[in-house]
């Protein structure tokens, strides 16, 4: 059975390895084939499927999209998209600049609290003028010794009702589903146990989702229990929706489970990949 990841970050979003590391890694956990899906931006794609043809690794275009959906936020995965769609690149442009605007946002909301110069020590993770999010913020407060962890941060700290949290409206889940099908590509629900929905919210987001041509349900997940797996591709079965498998790998050290390393797609499921020809 190949190995199959569809959900992973690299330095391009908040990952720890450059693409090259990152397929390079992939390689050695035996990844037959790796979808690099960074937050809100391609520009790994190209680095990465260069690295992974070098590694006999079958590469496939992804992104995470980050969404407002009520007053939730959300994480829609593209994969198989063309990174060269334009209202894709351009709505993703947008939301980068969103992430800036909210990283000074966060970093004044650290100030009130009494810890300074998070800007500044956030971009140091990021890299000047790159992409920006919470994760950079998690290290820096880690490196301070606010937290143990990046893990524990979010516990403490950038969430609502914590220090450190501002509020930020992302786009709707009908453009970042039409940035993904208009591009040719298969639109995911990432970790959707993650979410603070009720039972009936979650029919009408999955609902929702599919009615506007989402194809998708991450079932296997770092953040997902073996029973919330289970549960979601029950929902991915009834709703007649594909199944998908990602560790959303950021680094080692930093993430749950390892590049390819986790359970199966629970039998019953029909694979988001189960018609991509020469995988299977
Ligand atoms: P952002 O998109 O900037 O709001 O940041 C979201 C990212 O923060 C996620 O993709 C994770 O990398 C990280 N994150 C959020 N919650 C947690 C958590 N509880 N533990 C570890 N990382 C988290
Ligand atoms: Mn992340
Ligand atoms: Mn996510
Ligand atoms: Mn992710």
């Amino acid at each position: 059975m190949l190995n199959i990841d569809l959900h992973c970050h690299s330095t391009v979003s908040d990952g720890l390895l450059t693409p090259t590391q990152l397929v390079d890694h992939a390689a050695t956990r035996g990844v037959d084939v790796l979808a690099l899906t960074d937050h809100d931006n391609v520009d790994g794609l190209d680095e990465a499927r260069h690295a992974a043809k070098a590694k006999s690794i079958t590469f496939i275009n992804g992104v995470e999209i980050s969404v407002s959906w009520r007053s939730q936020t959300l994480h829609i995965v593209g994969l198989g998209i063309d990174p060269e769609y334009a209202p894709l690149i351009e709505g993703l442009l947008a939301i980068r600049s969103g992430r800036a605007e909210r990283a000074s946002n966060i970093a004044s909301q650290l100030d009130k609290s009494g810890i300074y110069g998070s800007l500044e020590g956030a971009y140091s993770y990021a890299g000047a003028g790159r992409l920006i999010g919470r994760t950079h913020f998690a290290r820096f407060l880690t490196e301070r010794g606010h937290a143990k962890d990046v893990k524990s941060v979010f516990k403490k700290y950038l969430v609502k009702g914590k220090p450190g949290y501002a509020p930020h409206q992302w786009v709707s889940l009908a453009e970042a589903v039409g940035w993904i099908c208009g591009s040719g590509g298969r639109a995911v629900i990432a970790h959707p146990a993650r979410y603070k929905l009720g039972k009936s919210a979650l029919d009408e987001l999955l609902l929702e989702f599919k009615g506007l041509g989402g194809a998708a349900i991450e079932v296997i997940t770092a953040s997902h229990t073996p029973e919330q797996s289970l549960l979601f591709a029950r929902h991915a079965q009834r709703l007649d929706l594909l199944a998908s498998r990602g560790s959303d790998f950021h680094g080692p050290g930093e993430s749950y489970f390892d590049l390819g390393r986790m359970p199966e797609l629970p039998s019953g499921c029909k694979p988001v990949w189960h018609d991509w020809n020469g995988i299977m």
